[in-house]
């Protein structure tokens, strides 16, 4: 176990980088089976999803495109609270085979927002890749395609994921020590 102080937090090592590139090819092979002949769009969730996109695409060989979001989040003056909307999203995903790349699924929110919004395009599918994803925290029925590891409800940085802006470039991925 190898900590690191984040900003100024201290976390221990939880998934190491290894079995994260191990995991990482496994979902690149899944995908090629799944579009095989066709040319998916993969679409980046920033800034967390960089890294994980970065890995992904290197280990697909079907022939694919990218392009990246951005989901900013605000309090609304609605009841419901927290008002989201999308920066960066094109019209030509029209007919397209879309697959979001997130970091982290924690409650749902933003993957629900993104699956209705992205739909309102008219791509020909969607399907959803994220590197991890916390299934207790979960609020919405969410059809994750390919999840590279279920983990407990407790705050993770590393591989792309941050505290406080800081801690995105770790190779491996930490949780925060309690
Ligand atoms: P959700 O909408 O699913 O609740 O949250 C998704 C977003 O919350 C992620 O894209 C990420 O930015 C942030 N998030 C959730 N859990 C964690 C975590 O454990 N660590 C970090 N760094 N960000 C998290």
């Amino acid at each position: 176990m190898t900590d690191v102080k984040v900003h100024d937090k201290i976390f221990t090592t939880f998934i190491s980088a290894e079995k994260i590139q191990s995991r990482v090819a496994e979902l690149g092979i899944a995908i090629d089976k799944d579009y095989s002949g066709k040319n998916p769009l993969l679409i980046g969730v920033l800034n967390g999803s960089v890294i994980f996109m970065a890995d992904l695409l290197r280990n697909i060989k079907t022939p694919c495109e990218i392009g990246f979001i951005r989901v900013s989040s605000y309090e609304g003056t609605s009841s419901s609270g927290k008002v989201k909307s999308i920066m960066g999203l094109e019209n030509d995903i029209q007919g397209r085979e879309v697959i979001i790349v997130e970091d982290i699924i924690d409650t749902g929110d933003t993957a629900l927002y993104l699956i209705e919004e992205i739909k309102k395009k008219n791509p020909a599918s969607i399907r959803f890749a994220t590197i991890l994803l916390k299934p207790e925290a979960l609020r919405h029925k969410i059809q994750c395609d390919y999840v590279g590891f279920e983990i407990p409800p407790a705050f993770v940085v590393g591989y792309g994921l941050d505290y406080d802006g800081f801690g995105r470039n770790l190779a491996d991925i930490y949780q925060l020590k309690s």
